[in-house]
């Protein structure tokens, strides 16, 4: 999946839980937000993880402006069938 740029907390979630879903080999078996077990549903390769610093932003100017808060967190992706996530992204909350 690509680091978050430009979209809701929300989006965000939704495309983390999309890709959980579609990647768990084993459903009933995984701990929620456990990556360890997650494989590309492409190609099945054990999928990879990347550090990404999200800075938070102000979702009621239509620019990224924020007060400077930043966290990091990992991106999941394929390294065979995805670029490597970018290193830093944004959420507008
Ligand atoms: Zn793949």
């Amino acid at each position: 999946m690509k680091t978050p740029q430009r979209i809701t907390v929300h989006e965000f979630a939704m495309q983390l839980s999309e890709c959980v879903r579609r990647s768990t080999t084993r459903p009933k078996l995984i701990p929620l937000w456990s990556f360890h077990h997650l494989a590309c549903h492409l190609c099945n390769a054990k999928l990879s993880t990347a550090t990404a610093h999200i800075s938070i932003h102000d979702a009621r100017f239509p620019n990224c402006v924020g007060d400077g808060q930043v966290f990091m967190t990992e991106i999941i992706f394929c390294y065979r069938c995805e670029p490597p996530p970018e290193p830093y992204g944004c959420l507008h909350v």
